[in-house]
């Protein structure tokens, strides 16, 4: 079977058991340890989940796509850009956005391990961190968008791929979908995915 026909593998789209158990061990040993209650490690991951979840970034998405100033503050340093919004704190430091035009479109991956902008992004899905992903993005990212995340690039599209490390995490600003011009900052932000920011994935005015 050729590279061509291989079938796409998408395994690594679904969240891991034995690293969930293993999470779990660890999160038992610490607890165990006194290091940590197990309170604080609910309240933070229900924080990270619920409350910072990719609404933050979506919040700033939006405010770009309304506010063109706002948007170059957010191009030339993101963190300062998010403080305005009230945004900072965990992995917050050393964001960089970098924006989809109808020429480029971004993509973030940490081939690393799994660097991502806590701050704006909440907590990284389980894919984001697999081997798969970090290996595959990097090497045929229109492929892997395509067969694994169903979201085609157009051939004339340039596709960047941008590697997060501590000192650096990036997120993306999509396009601003057309037929929105009616819409609220709000209800953009509505629109705005944690898939579409880590550029796996469209924004689709509803
Ligand atoms: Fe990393």
């Amino acid at each position: 079977m050729s590279a061509e026909s291989k079938p796409p593998d998408r395994d690594y789209l679904v969240p891991e058991a034995e690293v969930e158990l293993r999470v779990k061990a660890l999160e038992a040993l610490v607890v165990e340890k006194g290091l940590v209650s197990t309170d604080a490690l609910d309240r933070i991951s229900a924080h990270y989940e619920d409350e910072v979840g990719p609404r933050d970034g979506a919040r700033v998405i939006a405010r770009a796509w309304v506010d063109p100033a706002f948007k170059e503050r957010l191009l030339a340093d993101a963190t300062a850009a998010c403080e305005e919004l009230g945004i900072k704190g965990l992995r917050g430091e050393h964001l960089r956005a970098v924006e989809d035009t109808p020429e480029v479109h971004n993509v973030v991956v940490c081939t690393l391990c799994s660097c991502y902008p806590w701050a704006v992004l909440g907590l990284p899905p389980s894919w984001y961190k697999s081997p798969e992903y970090r290996a595959k993005v990097v090497l045929e990212p229109r492929r892997t968008l395509a067969d694994d995340f169903g979201f085609p690039v157009p051939e004339e599209v340039t596709v960047r791929v941008w590697d997060s490390n501590s000192e650096l995490r990036y997120f993306v600003i999509p396009q601003h979908p057309e037929g929105t011009e009616h819409m609220s900052e709000a209800e953009l932000a509505e629109l705005v995915t944690r898939e579409a920011m880590i550029g796996v994935g469209p924004v689709t005015a509803t």
